[in-house]
């Protein structure tokens, strides 16, 4: 889908040059980045490998940059792949053993391991072994063999996603939460700086109140917005630059774009407000149910516009206000 706001990685990755490359340069994630620095001081100084690290929540919040921060803080070299592009155990087994001690492999997207797959994983994470079967039929054996002392990290958009065995084996598991509007200014300011972008203070402010939470989401309006400021003769992008660059982006105050608003619109007009399964929604809105789920619903659910309940999606008071509509009687808020 072609959302400006999507914020799933695009084939040409403009933002890679955005990446902070430090735990100190890292935005946000206050308590994550305090813990991630206790853990990284102790391996290091036991001379050990980095426990395996789980990053899970939304796309674009900074999972894969984490993850090659986390390599660089170590001293240690990294390799990054993702779930659906190892097919087969082979592949895995290919990578585990091309890496150096201390490592750090990185899969983007681990639920989507293909079972056999996951299974080589366990014991590559456990015991840092491979167990190989040679041979066919009566004659086939096992064979181990060691692996060096690598540190797995994956990253997940939900963690319930995986399966329980690959769970358990990751000692530390993170969770990442949607920025702050203040934590998203300093995101924009920074790379407004690193772009070489004039912004001012108040339009740094509107463009991160408008990106979802998400830094990826930030680095691309800013981008977009330069353009239209540029094509207007602006110096620099100020807050009403920013808005109405925005607006004709048809993105509004909220942060909400078209996807969005025809998500809550379908609710309340085609469900009087829900509650409505997922599947439903999807179906209409012709978008896969994950994208629903891991991308359009828990921004919203976080500014407070939906509910998931046992029963199903639900719009909330808040959410047909900022439909312009009046909350039918008994609408939660
Ligand atoms: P994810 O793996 O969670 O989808 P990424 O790590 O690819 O997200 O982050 C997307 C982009 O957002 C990065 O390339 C970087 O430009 C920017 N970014 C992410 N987190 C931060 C942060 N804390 N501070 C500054 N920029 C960030």
């Amino acid at each position: 889908p072609d959302r400006l706001t999507t914020p799933e990685r695009r084939s040409e990755d403009a933002d890679a040059a955005l990446r902070p490359k430090s735990l100190d340069e890292f935005i946000g994630q206050q308590g994550a980045r305090e813990n991630l620095r206790i853990f990284v001081n102790a391996a290091k100084s036991r001379g050990e490998a980095l426990d395996h690290v789980l990053f899970f929540g939304p796309p674009g919040l900074g999972k894969t940059t984490l993850a090659g921060i986390l390599a660089k803080e170590m001293g240690v070299g990294f390799r990054a792949t993702s779930g659906p592009v190892i097919a087969k155990s082979g592949d895995l087994a290919a990578l585990l053993t091309n890496l150096e001690d201390g490592d750090v492999l990185f899969i983007d997207e681990i639920h989507r391991l293909n079972p056999a797959v996951e299974e080589v994983l366990y014991p590559a994470m456990e015991d840092r072994a491979l167990d190989i079967m040679i041979g066919e039929g009566p004659s086939a054996r096992s064979v181990r063999i060691d692996l060096p002392q690598f540190t797995l990290v994956g990253a997940t958009t939900r963690q319930g996603l995986l399966t329980t065995p690959l769970r358990d084996r990751f000692g530390i598991p993170v969770r990442l939460n949607f920025y702050t509007v203040e934590e998203l200014t300093e995101v924009v300011r920074r790379a407004a700086r690193l772009l070489d972008a004039p912004v001012a203070e108040d339009g740094a402010t509107e463009i991160a109140r408008r990106s979802r939470g998400t830094p990826r989401i930030a680095g691309r309006l800013l981008r977009r917005v330069r353009d239209f400021a540029h094509a207007a003769g602006a110096e620099s992008v100020d807050a009403k630059t920013a808005d109405a660059a925005l607006r004709r982006l048809e993105i509004d105050e909220l942060g909400l774009d078209a996807m969005d608003r025809r998500y809550l619109m379908m609710i309340a007009d085609l469900y009087g407000g829900g509650p409505v399964g997922v599947e439903t929604l999807a179906a209409g809105l012709s978008e896969p149910r994950d994208t629903i789920e891991d991308v359009i619903e828990p921004y919203l659910i976080q500014l407070g516009l939906i509910a998931r309940t046992a029963r199903g999606r639900c719009l909330n008071g808040k959410g047909w206000t900022h439909l312009g509509l009046n909350p039918p009687q008994g609408a939660q808020d």
